[in-house]
């Protein structure tokens, strides 16, 4: 009997406001342990909650982006539990009217074209981050990320296979980043997915029993745990030597296996309550307009604007708006360089994300000037420097933030345009590998870069390579 797979994802990502979603503490990752936190988000009781205004605009925002139809009111509620990083033993969400519901995110996989149906998403609260000191013995908790807001994006259990899972992730990261909604960095926790599994024979339209994998973060994490997860429920179905239960597992990275973590629990289990607190927030229709006319570029019309507008090939335009930093960048560099776009996209596609992979970074992880950026560019472009220098100056620009023109004045690295000065070398090195010489002579064309390489060298590597191979052969040839 053959059987499939149905999976249903939760996507909760973390909103780029400046604030919390119910106080003013900074929302900002990265801060001392316990330096964003007041009584409001550290749940003494009888605080104050006031809600933050973009957080609620940037929820309309994801909904217009999503296709969802936005509540006309929406309200708050208290999803009861205890657990250590949640100061108030409740989170502030959104069960009986969120803020946006019926929704469809369109994907594509080498399986083709699917739409994928939203169930809703809700705006929610964060909690904190417990940190395990395994020295001590001792968990320490740092609420610097309660009440951080949060949109959880749910889907139906529209998934069958891992590559659609990744490619409605990437979808949805493009889709969020580009409108400034969240950074959708996975690495960094905002943005985390929970998949919804279950297997059944195929054909069959009841669903069989589901287990919700947590704690994966990364693309490769997800698809891995998809895997296992799926063989395992498989595997059950087919033997029988293992009895399903409804439960919530943790995804191990290192070991590769899912471990149950706990039963998983219904509605019921959390007594929701609508919150006192908050006053219902009625949407408006204007103000879905405005924040629909204040949307920035969308990630589709950059690809067309790259393509049709600037002529760069599918390929290249693809890489760069395939990550919301590298497409900013390219927009800086070309702001102050707009002479050649192609030489632009190259020049961060081949040399500044080889420099990040070297340095174990991803796209998302560059930070770079980009008027430097472009600085440089464009004297690799009018010939003041070689490419060679060039992608030195970037380490330069990168790491140190170094003003390339000064520092090729400063350091002496303008290019040897002198042609009696590179003849000079030349006659060196030819001198010099007689050898060489003759067995190039003698047909061996592989020899010929030694030669450019020697030259280049006695030039401090600051020619022309194209000018050292046309005097080289001019030469040789004359001899
Ligand atoms: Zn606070
Ligand atoms: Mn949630």
């Amino acid at each position: 009997m053959n059987y499939e797979i149905v999976m249903g994802l939760e996507v909760h990502v973390e909103l780029a406001t400046q604030s919390k979603l119910f106080c003013s503490c900074s929302a900002h990752f990265g801060a001392e342990p316990n330096e964003n936190v007041c009584p409001a988000c550290s749940g003494m009781p009888g605080s104050p909650c006031v809600l933050n205004k973009k957080a609620v605009e940037l929820g309309i925002t994801a909904a217009l982006l999503t296709n969802c139809e936005v509540a006309k009111v929406m309200t708050f509620d208290k999803k009861n539990y205890f657990y250590p990083d949640l100061p108030s033993s409740y989170q502030i969400t959104q069960l009986f009217a969120p803020i946006c519901t019926n929704g469809r995110v369109d994907i594509e996989t080498s399986l083709g074209k699917k739409s994928i149906t939203l169930k809703q998403i809700h705006i929610e609260e964060d909690a904190g981050k417990l940190v395990h000191d395994s020295r001590t013995g001792t968990s320490l908790i740092d609420f610097n990320r309660t009440s951080v807001p949060l949109i959880e994006i749910v889907s139906n259990p529209d998934f069958r296979e891992a590559e659609e899972v990744t490619a409605y992730l990437e979808k949805l990261r493009s889709l969020l980043s580009f409108a400034g909604v969240s950074d959708c960095k996975m690495q960094e926790g905002s943005m985390r997915c929970d998949v919804n599994i279950s297997a059944r024979p195929a054909g069959s339209d009841t669903l069989g029993v589901r287990t919700e994998i947590k704690n994966m973060n990364s693309l490769k994490a997800i698809a891995a745990a998809i895997e296992y997860e799926s063989n395992r429920h498989i595997e059950a179905l087919k033997t029988g030597n293992e009895v399903l239960v409804q439960e919530t597992r943790r995804w191990d990275d290192t070991k590769g296996m899912t471990f149950s973590m706990r039963g998983k629990e219904e509605a019921a289990d959390y007594r929701y309550f609508p919150n006192p607190d908050i006053m219902p927030v009625v949407i408006s229709a204007e103000w879905i307009e405005a924040v629909r006319a204040s949307l920035p570029e969308s990630v589709e019309d950059k690809l067309t604007r790259l393509m049709e507008t600037l002529g760069l090939p599918e390929y290249e335009s693809k890489i760069i708006t395939a990550s919301k930093t590298l497409s900013d960048i390219f927009d800086e560099v070309t702001k102050h360089f707009d002479k050649n776009p192609k030489e632009v996209a190259n020049w961060i596609i081949v040399e500044l994300l080889s420099i990040a992979k070297g340095d174990n970074k991803g796209a998302d992880d560059i930070k770079i000037n980009g008027e430097m950026f472009a600085k440089l560019i464009e004297m690799v472009e009018n010939k003041t420097i070689n490419r060679n220098t060039g992608k030195k100056l970037l380490i330069e620009v990168l790491n140190n933030g170094i003003d390339p023109v000064k520092y090729v004045q400063e350091n002496q690295l303008g290019m040897v345009s002198d042609t009696s000065t590179i003849e000079a070398a030349i006659a060196e090195v030819l001198a010099a590998n007689t050898k060489t010489v003759d067995e190039y002579k003698g047909g061996n064309q592989k020899v010929f870069g030694f030669l450019v390489g020697q030259t280049m060298k006695k030039l401090g590597g600051k020619a022309d390579p194209q000018v050292i191979n046309q005097l080289l052969v001019e030469r040789i040839n004359a001899n």
